[in-house]
């Protein structure tokens, strides 16, 4: 299919153990790329044979549906990986781990990256989302991002352009792949980084369910309101069950496959939740999963 493509293909894949969730059907193609010529190469590919595409990091904020996927996903979560420490910046490849990142630049003398302990995202798909935990986010931290768009060319965009708000950004719904990004380097003494990193990660294993299959916060919690876990709480629907999907009874805003769910298990508990929400509250709740 590919020539000269030096990564890894797997045709008819099925998608549930590339989601956290642990949900979603087969694709006709499941692409992990080595490089960023490898990623041209699909995107010439799907744009001559019109084949659609979806990229994918860690799969840890998407519900993937249960239909086949006639497409290629390009998976960017186990290469694209490198951290290079420079003078002024960090320059970071997209499918970098986040945790590894905060952790890595935290033994490195630089903060403040210690919100990024607990997101089990890839720095792609962190900066797609402007991921963030404990009163900061992506858009705190990051200097530029470089993507390759539709047609294959490579763009350089300071983050002051990328329409950078909660849990939002210009990427979400568009089909550019960032390949890598640029963050502030700021000097924080090693132990004071290390310690407010291991905080975040110890402080959210203890309150969020992290050994069942979720993908974090359901719906959007920004900052002043509205807050779905305390609304969820509040409206006894902590424990709903849909199929194999349940409402974490740990965080109202969480949900969890409890065994085999279908991605249409969760996404009509979302529906139903959004449904009583705004019936019994007059509120409309955001839905932050990418649904696809
Ligand atoms: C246990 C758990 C805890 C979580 N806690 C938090 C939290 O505290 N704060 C928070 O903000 N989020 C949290 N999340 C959600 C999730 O981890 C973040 O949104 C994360 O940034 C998603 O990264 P990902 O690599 O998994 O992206 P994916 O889920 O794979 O993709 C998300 C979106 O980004 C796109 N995308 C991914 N990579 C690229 C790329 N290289 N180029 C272009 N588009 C790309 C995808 O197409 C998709 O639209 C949590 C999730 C889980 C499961």
């Amino acid at each position: 299919m590919l020539n000269n493509f030096s990564g890894q293909i797997f045709f008819e894949e099925k998608l549930a153990p590339y989601t956290s969730w642990k949900v979603g059907g087969e694709c006709q193609a499941l692409v992990m790329p080595k490089s960023i010529e490898d990623i041209q190469l699909v995107l010439d590919y799907c744009n001559e044979n019109k084949v659609p595409y979806l990229v994918l990091g860690n799969g840890s904020n998407i519900l993937k549906s249960d239909e086949y996927f006639d497409g290629i996903v390009i998976n960017i979560s186990k290469t694209l990986n490198s951290i290079t420490i420079e003078e002024d910046k960090v320059t970071v490849g997209s499918g970098c781990m986040l945790p590894k990142l905060a952790f890595h630049l935290a033994k490195n003398e630089i903060g403040d990256f210690a919100f990024y302990a607990g997101i089990p995202g890839t720095v792609g798909g962190g900066i797609v989302m402007n991921a963030g935990s404990a009163g900061k986010e992506t858009k705190d931290v990051l200097l530029s991002v470089t993507y390759i768009d539709e047609t294959g060319r490579i763009i350089k965009e300071p983050a002051s352009k990328l329409d950078l708000d909660f849990r939002r950004s210009k990427f979400q719904g568009r089909k550019k792949i960032i390949v890598s990004a640029e963050f502030k380097k700021e000097y924080r003494a090693k132990d004071e980084a290390l310690t407010a990193t291991k905080e975040i990660a110890d402080r959210r294993r203890k309150k969020f369910p992290l050994n069942v299959p979720t993908a974090g916060s359901t719906f959007k919690s920004p900052t002043g309101g509205p807050y779905p876990g305390k609304i969820i709480e509040d409206l006894g629907l902590k424990g709903t069950t849909h199929g194999k999907a349940k409402i974490s009874e740990r965080h109202g805003n969480w949900i969890e496959n409890i065994g085999e769910a279908s991605a249409n298990d969760i996404n009509e508990l979302i529906n139903y939740v959004q449904h009583i929400v705004k019936k019994k509250t007059g509120i409309d709740l955001e839905v932050e999963v990418i649904r696809v």
